[in-house]
């Protein structure tokens, strides 16, 4: 499995048999990071994910105090991973980036509160109002 950003300059590339963690996040950072009403992270094995070409990084701070640190494209300005200084051992790489309609669901919808009005209540996974995105 390959994630790529738009000029395809930067990948990430999942090792075969890595399983993924999915949360779906309506938070407001990743409603900013985006640019979508919420964010779809697959989370592997941090060893799982290799990144190919010269990214950027920008990190934030949560509300939990801890750090989550994307790495983007300086070319076309896409993001290819994120990792969370909570979590050292795991690496996300935004679902959309695989352009895999068949990817698998996520498993969790976490931040609700902060969900758009028009965004249905999601089959098929856990509803939390609040929550890490990165917990597993
Ligand atoms: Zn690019
Ligand atoms: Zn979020």
């Amino acid at each position: 499995m390959k994630a790529s950003c738009q000029c395809g300059k930067l990948t990430a590339e999942v090792a075969d048999g890595a399983e993924a963690m999915t949360i779906l996040c309506h938070c407001l950072d990743c409603q900013r990071r985006t640019g979508s009403p919420f964010g779809t992270i697959a989370y592997f094995p941090r060893e799982a994910v290799t990144v190919s070409g010269t990214p950027s990084e920008y990190t934030r701070t949560g509300d939990s105090g801890q750090t989550l640190t994307r790495g983007f494209c300086p070319e076309c300005g896409a993001a290819v991973y994120v990792k969370a200084s909570r979590l050292p051992e795991i690496t996300g790489v935004p679902v959309g980036a695989f352009a895999d309609p068949t990817f698998a669901q996520p498993i969790r919808s976490v931040y609700e509160q902060s969900k758009h009005e028009w965004v249905p209540d999601f089959q098929g996974m856990t509803h939390h109002p609040r929550g890490r995105e990165t917990s597993w």
